[in-house]
């Protein structure tokens, strides 16, 4: 079979279109080869997290690949049939754990057997899901599409020491259910929770007080962890829909104020809460790939991110689903396969 040919440059050009295409690889049998990997990112070519998802997935796939190197900006993958059965992988940094699991989920959802994964590296990063992300918001919808995988958060790991670790457990599904998310629906909890590992209570406090100026009353909880995990902060807030939770997080980094990561975190809230759509911009580029393994899917949401736009292409190429965006009453409605339109 002729390999999918894939520009790494394309759109957000960053490594979600090397884990996507490695996840689509691995479900059609379809081999690839992708060329100018993360191009468009201040280092280019695979890190050792996206390392980590090639090998990875070439182990659960008994794949045929090249120019899985550090550096490397092409790669062939050519998968075998996915197996299911105890994995561990070492991501070896920092690197994030849950965008290397992502990778390999939906392909074991449709392996010839149960599955067990564990992933070493970073669980709380920046501009990644965070392990809470997964398990409180994605996963969830994953459940009502007709996943039966438990996520565990064994240890956290943050930038840079990482040592954090993850563990899921996956049921092979016979099929994936279409999945519709027109609105949030009603308001049930908004919720505040900070995470301190090495890093002076103080932080907390100020950063529940920023968020509560600009938020409004919420139940704030913090949550101390042993310093040797650390050093890290995290602040999250999510909101708990009838439908849905949907989780907004701020990364605490050296040398940026408690009061800035407040800041982000409900400079998030404000705008996807202004909005009306049910799903905000992270969610959005996540659910696309589920819904196109389904056959269908839709949902509104605030931003049509390039991250979401350059997904689909992805998909597009492997499935040939179509998608629609059809900008609504200031939301965008996003279709998917027989839902689109
Ligand atoms: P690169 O390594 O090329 O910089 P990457 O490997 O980190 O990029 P991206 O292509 O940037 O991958 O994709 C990052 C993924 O992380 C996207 O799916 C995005 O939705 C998700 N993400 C980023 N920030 C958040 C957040 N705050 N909450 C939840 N998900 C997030």
């Amino acid at each position: 079979m002729e390999p999918i040919e894939l520009d790494g440059s394309q759109g957000e050009g960053g490594g979600q279109i090397l884990r996507s295409a490695l996840s689509l690889s691995m479900i059609t049998g379809k081999p690839f080869v992708i060329e100018r990997i993360r191009a468009r990112r201040a280092r280019p070519g695979l890190l050792r997290q996206h390392i980590t998802a090639v090998l990875a997935a070439a182990e659960i796939s008994q794949a045929q690949l090249s120019g899985a190197e550090l550096g490397s900006s092409t790669l062939r993958f050519q998968p075998g049939p996915v197996r299911g059965g105890e994995y561990r992988f070492a991501i070896g940094s920092a690197g994030s754990c849950t965008l290397v699991l992502q990778t390999l989920l939906p392909a074991l959802w449709f392996a010839d057997a149960p599955s067990r994964v564990s992933i070493r590296g970073g669980t709380h990063n920046q501009a990644a899901p965070t392990a809470d992300f997964l398990i409180h918001s994605w996963l969830p919808l994953m459940r009502r599409m007709g996943v039966h995988d438990t996520l565990t958060l064994l240890r956290h790991g943050f930038y840079p020491a990482g040592g954090g670790e993850i563990e899921a457990c996956i049921e092979p599904v016979g099929a994936l259910r279409p999945l519709v998310l027109d609105a949030p629906g009603e308001l049930v909890s908004m919720q505040a929770r900070v995470l301190l590992a090495g890093v002076a209570g103080d932080v907390a406090r100020r950063e529940l007080g920023r968020l509560r100026e600009r938020l409004g009353p919420l139940e704030g909880r913090i949550e101390a962890l042993p310093a040797c995990e650390g050093p890290g902060n995290v602040l999250s807030v999510e909101r708990t829909h009838a439908g849905l939770s949907l989780l907004f997080t701020a990364i605490g980094t050296k040398g940026v104020s408690a009061e800035k990561v407040a800041d982000q975190a409900s400079e998030a809230v404000l705008r996807h809460a202004r909005s009306g759509a049910a799903v905000e911009e992270y969610l959005a580029d996540q659910l696309v790939l589920p819904m196109a393994l389904a056959g269908g899917g839709r949902f509104s949401t605030s931003t049509l991110s390039s991250h979401l736009r350059t997904q689909c292409a992805v998909i597009g190429r492997f499935l040939g689903v179509d998608f629609t965006f059809t900008p609504m009453q200031g939301v965008v409605v996003v279709g998917v396969g027989e839902l689109a339109g």
